[in-house]
């Protein structure tokens, strides 16, 4: 009850002070300084009270003065609620002023009750503030005050007498005030050291989780390219006759990839130790960086970005380091790729100033996510990266923008950015213009480098071989799998290793996933959790939640092994999760696993009339299936019923309901149809003494003979068998 009461006092408080954005340590100094203030204000207060009747006019009035000016700081402070440090600096003169002229005016230092105590006081409460000259500016008033007034004790008229008992209980007050702000500011650094502590032990949290998904991030980096790596040459040694120029090429390029992110962190370690030599040339810089940006333009295609150069010239002399250049503007222009969703704009444009001394700056601009200001001073930080939901999932290591700053360092140059979060962002190079290094004839171009086509993420060369990624490959008769996957690589690699087992169908994003995923309903997806746009896990909710294609399984394929991105996965309604590097076997194992679990719940669907959907914990399946015996049950006596009405009912298209009921049921609709019909015709034949016949005309069958046809097939028995041996089982 009574800590309680503390707590509450102590929220009430820490109300008063509070201003968004104060630490814990500033809250505690302000209540410190209020609780200081309000203290000696009471102790005024309890003075006079104490001393009600006794009191001369002068002591009186001074405390009266003293009440006023503490009152109206307290109020001006908890409006406020900042300029501590102010406040303590008057507060503190306020006091010693005081203190002095009032001791001066008792008579001196021995008729003053304690009162030259008070600069001291003050000096132990400033000390709650760190700040040096604060603390000098008390000890030299409090000092000069001291030695003023016993300097000038001999000269001073005596001051009004008071009875000796008003003085002994002023002496104690004054005294036991002092004590106070000792124990206020020894309790004051007890309370920060362990504020301090437990801001620290957040820190270390923090760095720590930044640490693990830092790891993650280069972990996801190369354990994609390790896959292909593992997965293509395994496809060569198993039948090197087929595709084998096909594959080694993919395994060289994911080589490459991984050999570029070791080269990226090798290059930061070489430039942040200040060993990373230059190689300058003079050579027509607008040429190689038109080159550079021709050398993104499958990129960009791939992305659906359209990528832009606007050249003030065409072409430009001058001293430049072509891998330098290719390694800043390259990272420029992916990450500009990469963070612009597809539709958007990227331009590379650049002008030269010519006023002493030259400069030549070049502009990056994208329309993309942007970047939001509170995080733009981080970006050009080692491993920093931003994650929130613009930008979700897309793949990076966060080297690529603290190398750019480097090289632009190392080359005498500088590096601005501008940007809005939702409107895209700017990043303006500056470099020195010179025109001294030998000329190289002809120019460098980017591929030369020896840099070109290895940037994180782009897979630049890669998307030229791109392979039939919309249109499903395979016959028609297996089972259809869509493959949601940004790397075209990856793509390509299942393509290979699934395409004997499953028509596939593939999609290069989360965006595309899922519209394809309605539009042909497959019989199984597999996604990325990594992509640009919507992750593997917002396509996961989003066609689990929608009817249409809740009960396709999806596999959710990731570099992300952890723990807590695999419990994501299975809250998103994901069916199984693989993670990269994976081997074939464990690939089949695991789609073959949830095709026998499609079968049991076929078994379930297909048994007619047996579903519940008032059952809380029914799903999306369970209902539509609710839906479609629902829609029959009130309409299979007429016999127009058909397809197209139950199509319109349900609001769904043609394909989608057929892939989804025989996903469901292991039948296409119109079969589903008339084994309803035929049901029902069993349960009248059964359950009433209707003619043949009739009963095939009250369940929708226009032709008797037809119907007793369907209905032996059915049931290996015809409809006149069925009356006599109504027990038989079909
Ligand atoms: P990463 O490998 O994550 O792309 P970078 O060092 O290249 O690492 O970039 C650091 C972060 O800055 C990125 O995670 C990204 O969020 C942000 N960023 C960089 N360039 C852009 C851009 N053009 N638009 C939006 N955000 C960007």
């Amino acid at each position: 009850m009574k800590q309680s009461l503390a707590i509450d006092f102590n929220r009430h408080l820490t109300a008063l002070v509070r201003l968004p954005g104060d630490s814990d340590v500033a809250i505690l100094r302000k209540k410190v300084y209020l609780a200081g203030l309000s203290g000696i204000t009471l102790i005024v207060v309890i003075l006079h009270l104490g001393t009600w009747g006794q009191l001369p006019p002068l002591p009186l009035h001074y405390g009266l003065v003293f009440l006023g000016v503490s009152l109206i700081e307290i109020v001006l402070f908890i409006w406020l609620k900042r300029g501590l440090e102010y406040f303590l600096f008057f507060s503190i003169t306020f006091s010693n002023l005081w203190a002095f002229s009032f001791i001066l005016a008792l008579g001196g230092i021995t008729h003053s009750c304690g009162l030259f105590l008070t600069g001291l006081a003050c000096l132990v409460w400033s000390m709650v503030y760190p700040s040096a000259r604060l603390l000098w500016w008390g000890f030299f008033l409090f000092a000069l005050t001291l030695i003023l007034t016993a300097g000038l004790e001999p000269y001073l008229p005596p001051g009004p007498s008071m009875p000796p008992f008003v003085s002994i209980y002023l002496y104690v007050v004054n005294s036991l005030w002092m004590s106070a702000n000792i124990l206020l500011l020894i309790f004051y650094i007890f309370r920060r050291e362990k504020e301090m502590a437990q801001e620290k032990a957040v820190r270390l949290e923090e760095t720590d989780a930044l640490r693990s998904r830092l790891f993650a991030n280069i972990a996801h980096e190369f354990r994609t390219p390790l896959t292909l790596i593992r997965g293509m040459a395994e496809l060569v040694r198993e039948d090197p006759s087929h595709g084998r120029k096909e594959r080694t090429e993919v395994i060289e390029r994911s080589a490459d990839k991984v050999l570029h992110l070791v080269d990226e962190m090798l290059n930061l370690a070489r430039l942040e130790a200040g060993a990373m030599p230059l190689h300058v040339v003079q050579s027509d810089i607008a040429r190689f960086l038109r080159h550079l940006v021709d050398t993104f333009a499958g990129l960009a295609e791939h992305r659906k970005v359209r990528l832009h150069f606007l050249p003030e010239t065409d072409t430009l002399w001058m001293d430049f380091d072509p891998e330098k250049v290719e390694g800043i503007i390259g990272n420029l222009l992916s990450n500009g790729l990469k963070y612009t969703p597809s539709g958007g704009d990227v331009y590379l444009g650049f002008h030269l100033f010519s006023d002493a001394p030259e400069r030549l700056v070049i502009r990056v601009r994208d329309t993309g996510v942007g970047i939001p200001p509170e995080k733009m001073s981080y970006i050009f930080d080692r491993f920093y990266r931003i994650e929130d939901d613009t930008r979700q999932a897309t793949g990076g290591s966060g080297i690529g923008l603290t190398l750019v700053r480097e090289y632009v360092k190392l080359i005498g140059g500088e590096i601005t950015v501008s940007s809005k979060p939702g409107e895209g962002s700017e990043f303006t190079v500056i470099l020195p213009v010179t025109r001294q290094a030998p000329v190289q004839m002809p120019l460098a171009h980017p591929a030369e480098t020896g840099q070109a086509n290895r940037f994180p993420g782009d897979d630049r060369a890669a998307v030229a071989s791109d392979v039939a990624r919309a249109d499903g490959t395979g016959p028609d008769s297996l089972p259809c799998l869509l493959v949601i996957e940004d790397n075209p690589d990856m793509c390509e690699f299942l393509q290979l290793v699934l395409g004997r087992k499953y028509r596939i169908l593939s999609a290069r994003n989360g965006d595309e996933g899922v519209r394809m995923a309605v539009d042909h309903v497959p019989d199984l997806i597999l996604s990325d959790v990594m992509m640009p746009g919507m992750d593997g896990f917002q396509v996961c909710r989003t066609l689990k939640k929608d009817f249409r294609t809740s009960h396709i399984p999806i596999v959710l394929l990731t570099a992300r092994a952890d723990s807590s991105s695999r419990v994501t996965g299975l809250e998103a309604g994901a069916d199984a999760y693989l993670a990269k590097p994976f081997n074939r076997r464990e690939l089949f194992a695991c789609l073959q696993n949830l095709f026998t679990q499609r079968e049991k719940l076929r078994i379930k669907y297909a048994s007619i009339g047996q579903l519940n959907i008032e059952y809380p914990s029914a799903g999306p399946d369970e209902r539509f299936m609710a839906q479609v015996q629902n829609v029959l049950e009130a309409n299979y006596a007429d016999e127009s019923f058909g397809i197209e009405n139950l199509l319109k009912s349900l609001g769904i298209s043609r394909v989608q309901l057929h892939r989804k009921l025989t996903a469901l049921t292991g039948e296409p609709a119109s079969h589903y149809i008339r084994k309803f019909r035929l049901k029902k015709a069993r349960h009248l034949l059964c359950t009433t003494s209707k003619s043949v016949a009739e009963v095939a005309y009250a369940t929708g069958f226009s032709d008797p003979n037809y119907f007793s046809r369907v209905f032996t097939q059915a049931f290996d028995m015809t409809p006149t068998e069925l009356r006599n041996h109504p027990t038989r089982p079909s």
